[in-house]
């Protein structure tokens, strides 16, 4: 590594730095991640992202924290507004970060490109983010999500407009994404979704919902998508406020209530909703697009009643949403919502991931600064040994978690790219529940210490730390609960066999292994990964309860595993190319905290002090350093 090792003590806190710069392990997988071209377009764009996110987005995001967006639900002479306001610092940051292409790039060509750069690029622009502003990742992540549904479910392109508004470049013409599901019966259970979809034409007419022929219809598809301006030459109100509606054999009505809005007022919701006569279950479910505003300009029949008061997430606008004769347009075909709405909460989990590694990273940063700069017992309290293992244990963490969220996030889009390719799709089905699972345990370890680093003021408001641990408490809940990502992870083994396309995956990284301590540490992970393959053979003849009381300590070893292997093979890259032992320290820790027998009491202080400038400060390691097996 050319760079000098980091001086953590230059700064008085993880403000007004560049992320993208300060965080070398991640450029380094970025760069790996990213095809070639692609990495070489998309650096300065990280880099300038990483700027804006470390200055102004992350001063405004504590602005937000404490003047969050406000629900006005009439206005002064009585009349429904179903409106929420936002502190200009939250528009200031979302102007910011929209306009940084954050969601246009992955579906449109850059100015300056032939093609768009995909979905890894939003989701390392969305881990930057997370350093300053887990809310606005959850909005603009949606507006992703939906995005991507509609490119991959509306076939017709019914909703061409919308999907230009939600993919626009310049944040005047953006319309944001919402994804309503959860409602007070069921939120884990979503077969248990009681709202009702009505077609709102006649009985008999709606039944060739999907059949009409697109000629037939004069809504937005019918412009090439290059020729549509619907989206650039509306009012700064957003474009999707005034899109044409669909055929009326698409158009319902709906009657229900929807408990936890995310992005409560975006102008594109996709809802869940049961047609009349449907199967009961998540089999009878069909997706909508709830438009916030009707063709004519009207504001659609849907009631914000009130916006949680949530524990933190703060900028994104959370509430409870009443549809009463609410109009919807119909998504795709009829009954096929809940495999629609998977691309969608796929993509979530994997932003979810990312964003727990950021939430880590600023934590990282903020202990490592503080420990610099903050004296006890007239020395600072980074040269105490205990310190220093607590510091090193949480870059290794970061490491650990960033590897993994990155090599699924980088899985996710190459299936996104080619959704034929069934062993990306399987591998991708099993990586995201794990990713989401694991980095969100991460994440509260990680926020929760980093405020005891800090003392007594990581408990006080004013200081970042307890922002982030409160926003972190969100990412294990939302987007699907440990408990149901673990099922998740069981359905994935059971009916794609997906852990057949992990196991080579996993044995190819440790074939990679060829520096002596490396090939050692490898020999640990392949005989975690034979007790893996054993646990998951068992499941075939388990009863299901018993398949289901394993199943988060399965989904755990199937993270030990597989992060083990990933760090050992980017060890033996960095080893091999830059003749930096660096990496191949943090997977020995990982791998010998994770499966070794010991609690490393007795192992000293003197090697930990050692690695702390090379883990922790990022100092290049001498491959002389690695002198005795793992
Ligand atoms: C900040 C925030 C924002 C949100 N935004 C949205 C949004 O935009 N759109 C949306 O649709 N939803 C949203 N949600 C809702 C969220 O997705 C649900 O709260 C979550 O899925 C859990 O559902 P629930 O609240 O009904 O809890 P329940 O489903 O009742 O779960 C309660 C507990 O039971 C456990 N459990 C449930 N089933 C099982 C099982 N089979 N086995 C073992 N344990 C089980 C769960 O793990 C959990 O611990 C949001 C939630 C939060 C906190």
């Amino acid at each position: 590594m050319s760079e000098p090792p980091f001086d953590y003590g230059r700064y008085e806190e993880g403000r007004h730095v560049n992320y993208w710069r300060l965080n070398r392990p991640l450029r380094r997988e970025a760069r790996r991640a990213y095809p070639d071209a692609a990495f070489a377009w998309a650096e300065p764009k990280l880099d300038a992202f990483g700027a804006a996110v470390g200055d102004t987005i992350a001063d405004n995001a504590d602005v937000v924290d404490e003047h969050g967006p406000e629900l006005r639900t009439h206005d002064r002479d009585g009349e429904s507004a179903n409106e929420v306001r936002y502190h200009p610092a939250q528009l200031e940051n979302e102007r910011l970060v929209y306009g940084s292409g954050i969601v246009a790039d992955a579906f449109r060509p850059p100015p300056d490109r032939e093609k768009p750069v995909g979905l890894l690029h939003t989701l390392t622009l969305q881990l930057l983010l997370a350093y300053a502003d887990t809310g606005l990742v959850c909005a603009q992540s949606m507006t992703a999500g939906a995005a991507l549904v509609l490119e991959n479910h509306d076939e017709a392109g019914h909703y061409g407009a919308y999907l230009e508004g939600l993919t626009a470049r310049a944040y005047d013409d953006v319309i944001e994404g919402a994804m309503f599901l959860t409602e007070r019966q069921g939120g884990s259970d979503v077969g248990a979704i009681e709202t009702v979809a009505e077609p709102r034409s006649p009985p008999g007419d709606s039944d060739d919902a999907t059949e009409a022929p697109p000629g037939d219809s004069d809504d937005a598809t019918e412009a090439p998508p290059g020729d549509s301006d619907d989206a650039t030459e509306a009012p700064p109100e957003n474009s999707g406020d005034a899109t044409e509606a669909p055929p009326e054999s698409r158009i319902y009505e709906l009657t229900g209530t929807k408990w936890f809005c995310s992005n409560v007022d975006a102008q594109a919701t996709l809802a869940l909703a049961r047609r009349p006569e449907a199967p009961a279950g998540t089999a009878g479910l069909s997706m909508f697009l709830v438009p916030h505003v009707l063709p004519d300009g009207t504001l659609n029949d849907q009631r914000y009643r009130r916006l949680k008061d949530k524990l933190g997430t703060t900028s994104v606008p959370t509430g409870e949403v009443e549809f009463d004769g609410t109009t919807a347009y119909l998504v795709g075909e009829p009954e096929r919502g809940f495999a629609y709405m998977t691309t969608m909460l796929n993509w979530e989990r994997v932003t979810n991931a990312v964003g727990a590694v950021g939430i880590v990273g600023r934590c990282l940063l903020e202990s490592a600064i503080h420990a610099a700069n903050r004296e006890a017992f007239g020395r600072p309290i980074a040269e105490f040994p205990l310190m220093r293992r607590d510091l090193l244990e949480m870059a290794v963490d970061h490491e650990a978690i960033l590897a993994f969220a990155m090599e699924t996030a980088r899985r996710f889009d190459r299936y996104e790219r080619d959704r034929d390719d069934r062993e990306a799709f399987r591998l991708m089905r099993l990586l995201v529940p794990v990713s989401k699972h694991c980095t969100a345990q991460v994440a509260l370890e990680t926020t929760s210490y980093a405020m005891e680093i800090r003392g007594g003021n990581g408990y006080v408001n004013e200081f970042v730390t307890s922002r982030l641990s409160r926003d972190a408490h969100a990412l294990p809940i939302w987007e699907g609960t440990s408990n149901v990502l673990a099922l998740d992870v069981l359905r994935a083994i059971e009916r794609e066999d997906a852990h057949e396309v992990l196991f080579p995956f996993v044995r190819a990284h440790l074939d990679a292994a060829s520096h002596p301590h490396l090939v050692a540490l490898a020999e640990t992970v392949r005989g975690e990964l034979e007790g893996l393959e054993e646990a998951i053979a068992a499941l075939s003849t388990a009863t299901e309860a018993d398949a289901q009381h394993g199943a988060k300590e399965l989904t755990e070893y199937v993270f030990e595993v597989v992060t083990g292997a990933l760090l050992i093979e980017r060890a033996q890259h960095e080893l091999g190319r830059d003749h930096d032992a660096r990496k191949a320290i943090v997977a020995e820790r990982f791998v010998r905290r994770t499966f070794g027998d010991d609690r490393g009491i007795a192992d000293g202080a003197g090697s930990a002090m050692e690695q702390f400038d090379a883990v922790v400060r990022y100092d290049r390691l001498d491959p002389a350093a690695l002198d005795h097996p793992a």
